[in-house]
């Protein structure tokens, strides 16, 4: 393959209405990040120019058919908002596009390709094609290759007689059907984020178009797909791009005029070493699943990027830049803006590092702009139902107003701070022994005293009566305070405890620091 810098002008780009995009996802398993991501820029680029973005399964392959695989994309770009256009049953729930359910037609097109002579049957045995390997590799041959040149030695329209063909076919012996490369053509084209590519017919196969199972392989479902469904931009994975001059002369044999190509660059693990691994991932704990998954042969579940606790807003926007990047430095991006801003002008492509760190970093802004109804309903209350605690809506307002700040995934409310749900049970030793002196003790008191005397409960107060008695007991802040927040939460750290104080009110404060004072000077 080789990438040519300069060459004719572009192809002219199909804009708005005519934008018909798809992501076209098989039925191999679940469908890990990097395919939510060209789902992702399939859909911008529709929205940005008022297109279609379609959905259509390509399962053909149904050896490698993974139950379950088809629900989950489903599942997954509901949960994100990416919502296909166009459907094949109108009106009622969304059905995709299944190209298992389209064979007839593959057929109706497969059989101009033999008419026009630009394919051809094949006959030979899997032991054929493997002799047939093991000695181009024999002869130095690294991949070796059904082409032009070996086709003549093979059992096929070429070598044998016609009617032996007819008689084969008649008797329904197996066979597939290959496309007819032509060994000295060149293919070129043009990728909308690679430039211009150009290819040698002599580096190609003659690739099989229909299986010896009768169905269409992926090459020859796909183009009869983009061709009848009208999409303008095929927007892919680097992955496909080997595939592509194969799409180029099967669009040449039809005579059909080919889509835009754009090829989306290779996501890498976050050390920048090799590509994103699915397996690796799964190994370190490392998302890389949008949705809980289980494994077939394990029966394990593994856990996805919404069971983790990313919302769907932040996961948009961290694959939003997996490749792509705006014209300014804005990093956080609604889909709506996203919809706006994206285009295929922006796409690097160069291979972009899958950094978990950044996800996160992307979790935490959204959760900060998430409005606190929408937190509680979504995650907090369940968990407070399900514990049976009753709260007010103003303290569960200011809850999440306190805490969204210091969390990366929302679970955290309830698992990080209990203490805003119950009293603290322990405390730590080790600063206790430390700072909880015989003149501390009395302070603490102290303090507990004036604050229960406190005819308003309001930080600013609650500060400065702390402040106040601890400067008139010649003590420090820093030895005080710590003793007053593992008091109330049991922990060394937390949101200011000023705020906390405040939203757990008087009562509550005083009962815990004197619970806590009871249970410190028991011998
Ligand atoms: N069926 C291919 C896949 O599984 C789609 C490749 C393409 O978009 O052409 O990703």
């Amino acid at each position: 393959m080789l990438f040519c810098p300069t060459e004719q002008p572009h192809p002219p780009p199909k804009m708005n209405n005519d934008v018909r995009v798809r992501y076209a996802p098989s039925l191999t398993g679940p469908q890990h990040i990097g395919g939510i991501r060209t789902a992702l820029f399939n859909y911008l680029f529709a929205k940005r120019h008022q297109g279609k973005f379609i959905l259509r399964i390509e399962d053909t392959d149904q050896k490698r058919f993974v139950p379950g695989s088809e629900a989950y994309i489903e599942q997954t770009l509901a949960w994100l908002g990416i919502t296909p256009d166009e459907s094949v049953k109108k009106g009622g729930p969304h059905t995709p596009y299944k190209q298992s359910q389209r064979n007839a037609i593959y057929k109706k097109y497969i059989d101009q390709l033999l008419a026009k002579g630009k394919a051809y049957h094949a006959f030979d045995t899997p032991e054929e094609l493997e002799a047939m390997r093991a000695k181009q590799r024999a002869i130095g041959v690294h991949a070796p290759k059904y082409d032009t040149i070996v086709r003549m030695s093979m059992k096929n329209t070429f070598t044998l007689p016609p009617d032996e063909v007819k008689k084969r076919l008649a008797n329904h012996e197996p066979h597939v059907i290959r496309l007819q490369v032509d060994h000295n053509a060149t293919i070129k084209f043009k990728d909308e984020i690679r430039g211009w590519i150009q290819v040698k017919g002599s580096t190609l196969d003659d690739k099989i178009l229909i299986k010896g199972d009768g169905l269409p392989t992926y090459h020859l479902a796909n183009v009869v797909d983009d061709h009848l469904m009208k999409i303008s931009h095929v927007i892919r994975g680097e992955e496909w791009l080997p595939s592509t001059p194969i799409h180029i002369l099967l669009y040449q044999a039809f005579n059909w005029s080919p889509p835009i190509f754009a090829h989306l660059p290779l996501l890498l693990q976050a050390n920048g070493q090799g590509k994103l691994s699915k397996r690796k991932a799964i190994a370190t704990g490392t998302p890389i699943l949008p949705l809980n998954w289980q494994d077939q042969t394990t029966h394990k579940t593994i856990q996805g990027f919404k069971e983790t606790g990313y919302l769907p807003e932040a996961l948009i926007n961290f694959l939003a830049l997996l490749g792509w990047h705006p014209a300014n430095n804005q990093e956080l991006f609604t889909l709506e803006e996203l919809c706006q801003t994206f285009t295929l002008a922006r796409v690097n492509k160069a291979g972009i590092r899958f950094d978990i760190n950044k996800a996160k970093w992307f979790n935490q802004q959204h959760l900060k702009t998430l409005p606190n109804q929408q937190l509680a309903n979504q995650y907090l209350l369940p968990q407070l139902k399900k514990a049976h605690i009753k709260v007010s809506p103003t303290y569960i307002d200011t809850l999440c107003t306190i805490t969204k700040e210091h969390i990366t995934f929302p679970q955290q409310i309830w698992e990080d701070y209990p203490y805003l749900f119950y009293p603290p049970t322990h405390y730590p030793e080790q600063t206790l022994q430390k700072k909880y002196t015989p003149q501390a003790s009395l302070l603490l008191k102290t303090i507990t005293n004036h604050l229960h005397d406190l005819t308003t409960w309001q930080p600013n107060l609650i500060k400065q009566t702390i402040k106040k008695l601890t400067q008139t007991h010649q003590q420090k802040l820093s030895q005080i305070m710590p003793l007053l927040r593992i008091a109330i939460t049991g922990t060394t750290t937390g949101p200011d405890l000023g705020k906390i104080l405040t939203l757990l009110g008087q009562a509550t404060t005083i009962k815990r620091v004197q619970k806590a004072i009871q249970k410190w000077e028991k011998p």
